[in-house]
Formats: C-alpha cells, structure tokens, sequence
C-alpha cells in the first residue's frame, strides 16, 4: 500500500486529521480539488466574519455621535474589501499547506475517487491506502424554480465584482439571516424571503422572535411565510416572484441550505452507504458501512460546523495512529449566528427542554448600555432554560453584541453541568451584559408541564 491513511479533502476535517496522523508517524497521503483550508476558511465562516465586521463599521461611524464624535461617513469600497479579504485568505491557505508538509503528509491538488475499497484515482494517478477517509464537505443548494439559473449561492457571494444596491435573500438559516445583516450594513436593501413565520428554524423561540425584531430594527425587509415561484431578468432587475406578489431587485441570492458532496466519489462501487439526503453515513467512530473507511465533518450532515469537523478530524488521527481512542460528543455543542446583533447558543431550547418535563424559564431583555447613549434602537435578550427537578441549566441562549464570546465561557459550565445555583453563586463582572448571566433571580415562566403530568 502506498500509505497508511489517505484523506479525500483537505477542509477543516481533512487538514486537522491528516496533519495529526502524520505527526503520529503515519504515512499519510492527502487530496484537495480546490482550495486548502475548505469552505470554512475560502467561502464559510472567515471571509464571512470579515464581512460582517466590514458591515459593522458603517453602524458606528454612525452611532459615534452619540458619544460626541463628529465623524462623516464616505462611502463603502466593496472591491477594496474583497481585496484585503482575498489577501488573508491567501495568507491562511498558505499555512493550511504549510502544516500539512511540515508534518509530512504528501499533497495531491487533485479530485480523487474510488475505484475499489483500497484504491483510489487521484488526478488521474493510481494510489492505493490501508485506511481511507472521506472529508468532502457539502456546497450549497438552489431552489428548483424556473430562472433558478439567475440567483447566486453563497461560494459566489465572496467574490462579487460591485455591491448591490438590492438583495433579496432566499432563506433564514444562519448563512440567511449573516448574509442579510452584511449586505444591510453596507448599505444594500434586503428583502429576506422564507417558508417558515420566523427565520432561524430549530433555534430557541425567544431567539428566533428577537431576531425577527432586530433584523426589521435594521431596515431589512421580512417577507415570512413566502415561497418563492420564479426568477426573471429584465436588465440590471431581477424579479423575484412568490404567490401573489413580486419584488424587484438586483441580486438573487439563495441561502437554501447545502448537500453533503457525495457525488462522483464512487461511493456505491465500493459499498459505502449513504442516507436519502447523500450523507456519508457512519457510527460514533466515524467508522462507515466499510470498517477501514471514514468519514467525517460536513459529508455525514450531522452537526455542520468547523469546530466539530476539526475535533473529529483530530480525535480520529488520535484513536488510529495515536494509541487514544476517544470519540467527539455531540451534545451542548455551542454554536453562533453572526446576524446583526449575533446569536450564542448552547444546549436545549427551550421548546425541546420542554418536551422532555417541567423547565424553569429565565429571560431578560434590555436596551445594551452602548445604545441608552447612540439612541439605536437594539436590544439584547438573553434566557436561561433549567431543568426543574435537578435545576441543571440545560441551555443558554443570547442575542446581543459580544453573544458569541459570552457564550464559549458558559458553555463549559453547561458541559460540566452546572446548576441554576451555581450560576447565581457566581459574581457578575459589572457593567457587562454577560452578568445578567448570573443575575437573573425571577423565573420568567414555567414550561413543559403539561407533559410532565402526562
Ligand atoms: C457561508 C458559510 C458560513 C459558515 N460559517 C460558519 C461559522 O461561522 N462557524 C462554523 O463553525 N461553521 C461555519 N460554516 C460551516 C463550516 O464551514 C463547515 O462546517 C466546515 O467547513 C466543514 O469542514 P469539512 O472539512 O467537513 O468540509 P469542507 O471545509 O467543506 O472541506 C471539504 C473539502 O473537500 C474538498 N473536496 C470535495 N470533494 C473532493 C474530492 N473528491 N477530491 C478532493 N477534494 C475534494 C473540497 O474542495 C473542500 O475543500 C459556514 C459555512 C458556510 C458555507
């Protein structure tokens, strides 16, 4: 066999897994289509937060005069932006390469696909691997809807030669409701279009409504319950039409969800199963339906996120070649959405807490001390959901700026297990709004009753 382990994709999964079972001493082949680092790094989560921060810029050039600043706003320089973006994303490719040679891993810029359990074709060249892990990622999906062809998808949205002056978005997933609160702070109209009443389907209720009211605070144009029909071009103009209505626009962007990439691999050739969306399928080892064959990350549609990718990436590299078999848990995984403010998110909603028994519900809105001066009409709401019988804190959930940061510190209280009393025994650091973390003293309400009595 020409190596131990090969890696098909060198994203966040591929590159952490790769890099570390070479560092064990494995002798590790790794290949990459199109860009190191994976989505995460070229069209996910860094060029998006840059975006965000760029769109964030324009707010408090605005919001200084509240403070006594007298600070006059020019205009936004989109391609200035996406050069200085294109840059440091160049820069972290270089090192996401650099890692892999400096732990000895061979790299192959190429596709590669099985031919049989052992063998695969990269770029053409024949390689064969004891252990083979599949690390594709996924990409994103349209609608199929007639002129379908006339929308962009999010790979596409990084790279747009002017900004829009008008967006409409398709969706109210995370990338939705980040991409709505870019194209808003640059300057751009959005309309925001979507199936579900509120957007951010499968978070917290509260969240999900103080988004909502955030997202029109902003100026963005909600448009809930709405399916879209078709897409028409006439000149500059898109025409976005969903059941009796229409509205124009310059930009049509879908914001639809995305599908593991799974084509083309040669998955049924060598007995690899999938489920009925393409996802790789596999157990807690990541093992698939060929014990010597893997897959993790975004390929198995689990919980899509890079820190989950890496750690699987590392744990796996760790469990083959390190002598310390562990497996990743998928529970209280914290998570952010970088909407305008952005979220943070830990464990049960509330609406899944609820199911399960009675819960104690703690929530706090407030007006962020920034904003009593800038006179911007935002407010942060933050809510404790606590298990009524042990009073384990089950889920924290926040919007507000800082949200995302707050969150990565109680999440290891949550982890760990802590109770509603060992957050109200914790001193609050004052004057923040993470304290209202350990403040909250009246329960705002009760849930999940009914069906404890059941
Ligand atoms: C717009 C956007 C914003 C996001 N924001 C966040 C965020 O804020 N926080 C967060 O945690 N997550 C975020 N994510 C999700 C995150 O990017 C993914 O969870 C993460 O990249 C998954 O890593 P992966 O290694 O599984 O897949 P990927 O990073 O997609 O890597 C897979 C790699 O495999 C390559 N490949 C595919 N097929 C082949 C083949 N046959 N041969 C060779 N190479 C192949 C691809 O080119 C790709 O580089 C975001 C995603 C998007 C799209």
């Amino acid at each position: 066999m020409d190596f131990d382990l090969f890696v098909i994709g060198g994203g966040s999964a591929g590159v952490r897994c790769a890099r570390i079972a070479a560092g064990h001493g494995a002798r590790v082949g790794v290949a990459e289509e199109r860009f190191w680092g994976g989505t995460c790094v070229n069209v996910g989560c860094v060029p998006k937060k840059l975006l965000v921060q760029a769109g964030e810029y324009g707010a408090w050039a605005d919001d200084a005069a509240g403070f006594g600043w007298t600070i006059k706003k020019g205009p936004h320089d989109w391609n200035k932006l996406i050069a200085a973006k294109d840059k440091e994303i160049g820069r972290l490719n270089g090192i996401y390469k650099r890692l892999l040679n400096t732990a000895g891993a061979t790299i192959f810029e190429a596709r590669a696909a099985f031919i049989d359990p052992h063998t695969l074709d990269v770029g053409g060249k024949r390689v064969t691997a004891e252990k083979i892990v599949i690390a594709t990622g996924g990409h994103p999906v349209r609608l199929d809807i007639p002129g379908t062809e006339l929308g962009i998808i999010s790979d596409e949205a990084f790279f747009l030669p002017q900004m829009p002056k008008r967006v409409a978005i398709i969706g109210s997933g995370y990338i939705a409701v980040e991409f709505a609160g870019i194209f808003a702070g640059l300057g751009a109209h959005v309309d925001l279009v979507y199936r579900q009443p509120l957007p951010l389907r499968g978070f917290d209720g509260d969240l999900r409504e103080s988004l909502a009211e955030a997202l029109g605070a902003q100026g963005i144009t909600l448009h809930p319950s709405s399916h879209p029909t078709k897409i028409e071009a006439n000149g500059n103009e898109k025409i976005l039409s969903f059941e009796g209505h229409a509205l124009h626009t310059n930009l049509v962007f879908f914001a639809t969800g995305r599908a593991p990439a799974t084509r083309r691999l040669g998955l049924e050739t060598i007995g690899v199963k999938t489920n009925d969306t393409g996802a790789v399928v596999v157990d807690q080892h990541l093992r698939t339906s060929q014990p010597h064959i893997y897959a993790m990350g975004d390929v198995t549609d689990r919980l899509n996120l890079t820190p989950v990718a890496t750690a699987e990436g590392h744990a796996l590299a760790d469990s083959l070649f390190g002598k310390h078999p562990r497996t990743i848990s998928l529970q209280n995984v914290p998570t952010a959405v970088f909407s305008t403010p952005p979220i943070g998110t830990c464990g049960l909603t509330e609406e899944e807490a609820a199911a399960h028994g009675p819960v104690d519900v703690y929530v706090s809105k407030f007006t962020p001390m920034r904003h009593t001066l800038t006179g911007r009409a935002r407010k942060s709401m933050l809510k404790l959901v606590v298990d009524q019988a042990t009073q384990k804190v089950l889920g924290a959930h926040m919007l507000g700026e800082d949200a995302p940061e707050i969150m990565q510190g109680l999440a290891i209280a949550i982890v760990m297990g802590a109770t509603k009393a060992d957050f109200d025994r914790t001193i609050g650091i004052h004057p923040t709004a993470a304290e209202e973390y350990v403040t909250l003293r009246t329960r705002t309400r009760v849930a999940g009753v009914a069906k404890a009595a059941e």
